[in-house]
């Protein structure tokens, strides 16, 4: 068995990226909901009030839906990229369309764990790789939609990076650690720099710890190369926002996909980035 998904190892991480990828959509759609509930019941409680018994809520209750019609979504229904094709975009039990979004979403995420596969080989490596690229994924979704970097996915990421370089799988540990500070630091100066120069919020607190979060997987030296694709897009995409869109100046832009985006941009072409950048100062 083990020789098999070897042998079709960038198959076998695709297909399984397809599936994670429509767990993503699930995770996506429903976390910022859960969190918001949860902030509900506790201001709920400070105030006093018994919390109201709500219908159970998570990531696998109540079954996936239309949110239209309340169609319940079948396995069948349910077959990354595949079913959407299939019922041409549109709800099995109404005709609603549903957003291309979520087979989007599927086909990204299948699409860069299988060029990890390719890329890393059926190695330590490659496994971390599938871990980063899918969290980096979900975070970008959610702080899309919701300019939200859950702690419940940012924390977690930290730590799993911080594992996998006990035995050096992406740098050294001490780099990692340093990349937790410093990219914390890095962020952290410039929301307060630009606070008080200001006096509005750039930036979240879960920038901060998703920056220190690719700090902890790549290491500190990557944190130049992944703060300057980010800014660079980040404020191209911005300019064209507000020139194009006439979006309001005042309007937060969320930074965590810009972040994300850099931060799988270092996890395969950091170093060269690196060298071709310090190569650019000399
Ligand atoms: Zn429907």
């Amino acid at each position: 068995m083990i020789d098999l998904i070897a042998f079709n190892w960038p198959v076998f991480a695709g297909l399984l990226g397809l599936c994670i990828g429509s767990f993503l959509n699930v995770v996506i759609h429903r976390l910022p909901k859960i969190m918001e509930r949860e902030w509900q019941g506790q201001c709920a409680e400070l105030r006093g009030e018994t919390p109201e018994e709500a219908p159970t809520f998570d990531l696998s209750r109540p079954r996936s839906h239309c949110p239209a019609c309340g169609h319940q979504i079948r396995a069948r229904e349910n077959i990354p990229v595949i079913s959407y094709l299939f019922l041409r975009g549109r709800c099995a039990g109404c005709g609603s369309s549903i957003s291309p979004r979520y087979p989007l979403i599927e086909l990204v995420t299948g699409l860069f764990s299988a060029f990890a596969a390719w890329y890393f080989g059926f190695t330590w490596p490659a496994f971390g790789a599938l871990i980063l690229i899918w969290s980096l994924i979900a975070l970008a979704a959610i702080d899309f939609d919701t300019q939200l970097l859950p702690d419940s996915i940012t924390l977690p990421l930290l730590w799993i990076g911080l594992a996998f370089n006990i035995s050096h799988v992406f740098t050294d540990l001490s780099s990692a650690v340093l990349g937790v500070m410093l990219g914390y630091l890095a962020l952290w100066s410039v929301f307060w720099a630009f606070k008080l120069a200001t006096g509005k919020e750039g930036m979240g607190y879960g920038d901060f710890k998703l920056l220190a979060a690719l700090g902890a997987w790549l290491g500190w030296q990557m944190l130049p190369v992944i703060i300057l694709l980010s800014s660079i897009v980040g404020a191209a995409v911005g300019i064209a926002l507000i020139v194009f869109a006439r979006h309001g100046r005042n309007i937060p832009i969320p930074f965590g996909p810009y972040l994300a985006a850099a931060g799988l941009i270092a996890l395969f072409w950091g170093r060269e980035l690196t060298q071709t950048y310090l190569g650019l100062l000399a």
